[in-house]
């Protein structure tokens, strides 16, 4: 509205401002960028700001390039890293020329979920864990996977070089709006974990973006760099992106997931959810975990799911319901575990709530809760218990994306058929790759 538009503007005056941000996402979630000078800032909140986007991808249409992007005046924060001229960024919406939003826009398509929910008196809470990598760059500036430090999980100085990067992360987020909930070495050599405080959907996505974007530009503050890549090295840990999700019921503002009569504490809706989740996540699968490189990480042994169940203390299982304790029946979630950082947190979200939703209208029924390391499991112990497998590669998950009409409402036919495109051809380059490891085993041997 007028009045919110009118107290942005006044921040951003009393901020000193004098360039802005305008940011959306392609469908990879790479965060694109337009600038303004302060003096443009009112017209673009009022009438928008004209680009040309046919040059995103994901946003490529023949014969329509122009379009134009509506900042939202809710999602204002300074960017404490810019030294040149202060900086304020905002999340904008994409229209279309004739007025009307664009169907390609990841915002949108969370949007959308969200208001689907919404129809339903749900809101969608997430928390995410956001894990990633600091190394050193080499010599010559070149990146390379050197480990910044050789510290392990929940070290602290002096083997956890980091610390003071991750202080400087924690405050730059902090200054930027975003609750720090705790920070710790993680279990790789240069590898971390900072988790944020959990809020409804469209808001948590944009934190993650915020936070990508803080954690990279620190990283190099301090002459490292950050990455969210999943498995950036062979037999160590990936990182994840976990997300703990609830659903409130918008007219009490209380957590639906919670029965006190249930043994795991989780209502009859939760339980529906979860179902969901896991009908849906060979499907949604091609979103959550996007790159060639997050099925080096969906393997046996490292903390990151395989299997297809579900438990309360088991982290080999894909979702895990954190044990109730009394006082945090709020606090009631499931937390799905196959996501990684290189997804684009808008379409991440919007499956991950389209899945579990339609658990609840089709009333879906959970399997038993499988308590046990399924990693130790044999082939014949996860067929008696029915326990199927995320798939094992990108290829294969954009098969199952192509068989999915949940997939298709989801995203809509216009980024899923784009999204189809781009990832097959993602995956075909990589298929026609000779590596290094083909060379050591056959060179000699064949
Ligand atoms: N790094 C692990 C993963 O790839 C997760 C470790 C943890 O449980 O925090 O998902
Ligand atoms: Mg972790
Ligand atoms: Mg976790």
């Amino acid at each position: 509205g007028e009045h919110i538009d009118l107290a942005v503007i006044n921040r951003a005056k009393d901020d000193k401002v004098k360039l802005v941000q305008l940011q959306f996402t392609d469908i990879n979630g790479s965060v694109k960028a337009v600038t303004i000078p302060i003096e443009k800032f009112p017209e673009s909140l009022e009438k928008g700001l004209w680009f040309d986007g046919s040059s995103i991808e994901g946003f490529t249409r023949i014969c329509e390039s122009d379009m134009f992007l509506k900042p939202d005046a809710g999602t204002y924060a300074l960017l404490p890293w810019e030294t040149v001229a202060v900086t304020a960024r905002l999340f904008c919406d994409v229209y279309m020329p004739d007025g009307s939003p664009f169907e390609g826009d990841p915002r949108y398509i969370l949007k959308r979920a969200i208001k689907n929910a919404r129809d339903m008196n749900f809101e969608y809470n997430v928390g995410p864990e956001l894990e990633f990598f600091l190394f050193k760059p080499k010599n010559d500036g070149a990146v390379a996977p050197t480990p910044h430090d050789v510290g392990s999980y929940f070290d602290f100085s002096p083997r956890d070089l980091a610390g003071n990067v991750r202080a400087d992360i924690i405050f730059t987020l902090e200054k930027m709006g975003i609750n720090v909930e705790m920070s710790h070495h993680e279990v790789a050599p240069g590898q971390h974990e900072i988790d944020f405080k959990y809020a409804e959907a469209l808001r948590t996505a944009e934190n993650a973006l915020t936070f990508k974007q803080v954690v990279k530009s620190i990283a190099h503050k301090h002459d490292l760099y950050a990455t969210f890549m999943p498995k950036p090295i062979f037999g160590i840990c990936g990182s994840g992106m976990h997300c703990h999700q609830s659903l409130f019921d918008i007219r009490t503002n209380t957590n639906i997931f919670f029965d006190e009569n249930d043994t795991y504490k989780l209502s009859r809706n939760a339980k529906h959810f979860i179902a969901g989740q896991l009908e849906h996540v060979r499907a949604m699968s091609a979103i959550l975990s996007p790159t060639v490189n997050s099925y080096k990480r969906l393997v046996p042994g490292y903390e990151a799911p395989v299997y297809i169940c579900w438990g309360q203390k088991n982290r080999s299982a894909l979702i895990r319901v954190p044990r109730y304790s009394p006082g945090r029946e709020q606090a009631t979630r499931a937390e799905l575990r196959c996501p990684d950082p290189s997804n684009n947190p808008y379409l991440a979200l919007a499956v991950m709530l389209e899945a579990g939703l339609d658990g609840i209208k089709r009333k879906l029924e959970l399997p038993k809760a499988t308590e046990e390391n399924v990693y130790e499991f044999n082939k014949d112990e996860l067929a008696y218990r029915n326990i199927a497998t995320l798939p094992g590669s990108l290829g294969e998950a954009l098969h199952e994306l192509k068989q999915s009409a949940l997939m298709k409402r989801a995203l809509g036919s216009h980024t899923y058929q784009i999204y189809l495109h781009s990832k097959f051809s993602e995956w075909d380059e990589y298929r026609i790759q000779v590596t290094e490891w083909e060379q050591k085993k056959y060179l000699e041997t064949t």
